[in-house]
């Protein structure tokens, strides 16, 4: 169990010495008792591999705890020959879980900023998004956690971000408003100060 531990770097610190990241076991276990809480038995045959593909697939949609979008995001940056004006990556498709019932958000990022002098490889954009999603989040704060961490890296001009999601902790339970979505935005430097530039960018990710 121990082997499968050590194969992500990081296990068990995310959360401090005090709570170091239990065995491949004892989430098997764990997931056998959500098996009986849900009312099925997790000793028929359809089930009886299930707690260790949902381990398994938890260390997956969970890797951003592993990652640190400092790392990602580098230090090296392109030089971009005067180009001063927005870069926009729209449609940044993400997958994450909502903080407060562990069930999936799906949705959408759009992400801008005005750079002074230097720029991001574009997928690390996108690269930044995956980490805070395969997180347990809110949609506030990863929006926010997302305009931070490419604001303190690479210290452009502005920084505007805007995410499109349906939450299923809504659309599957509770109040079921199937289809409806949540926008969030964060915005800072110019974006934040100049409404025309915050409207530039609505208007570069409304109109297709
Ligand atoms: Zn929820």
């Amino acid at each position: 169990m121990d082997a499968i531990v050590k194969n992500f770097p990081g296990a068990g610190t995310q959360n401090g010495a005090a709570n170091p990241r239990p065995t491949q076991a004892e989430a098997e276990e764990a997931v056998r008792i959500l098996l009986r809480w849900a009312g099925d038995n997790p000793d028929r045959e359809g089930l009886l591999d299930t707690p260790k593909r949902v381990a398994k697939s938890y260390r997956e949609l969970f890797s951003g705890y592993e990652l640190d979008a400092n790392d990602v995001l580098g230090t090296t940056f392109e030089e971009v020959g005067g180009y001063d004006d927005i870069i926009l990556v729209r449609d940044i498709p993400f997958y994450s879980h909502c903080e407060h019932h562990m069930v999936p958000i799906t949705g959408k990022a759009h992400v801008a900023y005005l750079p002074a002098g230097r720029v991001l490889g574009l997928s690390k954009i996108a690269r930044v998004v995956e980490i805070y999603g395969r997180r347990l989040q809110t949609q506030e704060t990863m929006t926010a956690q997302i305009a931070q961490a490419i604001d303190s890296k690479l210290k452009p001009r502005g920084v505007a971000v805007m995410i499109d999601a349906e939450h299923m902790c809504m659309s599957m339970r509770g109040v079921q408003k199937q289809g409806s979505t949540t926008l969030t935005t964060s915005f800072s430097g110019t974006f934040k100060t100049e409404p025309a530039q915050q409207a530039r960018f609505m208007s570069m990710v409304y109109n297709r």
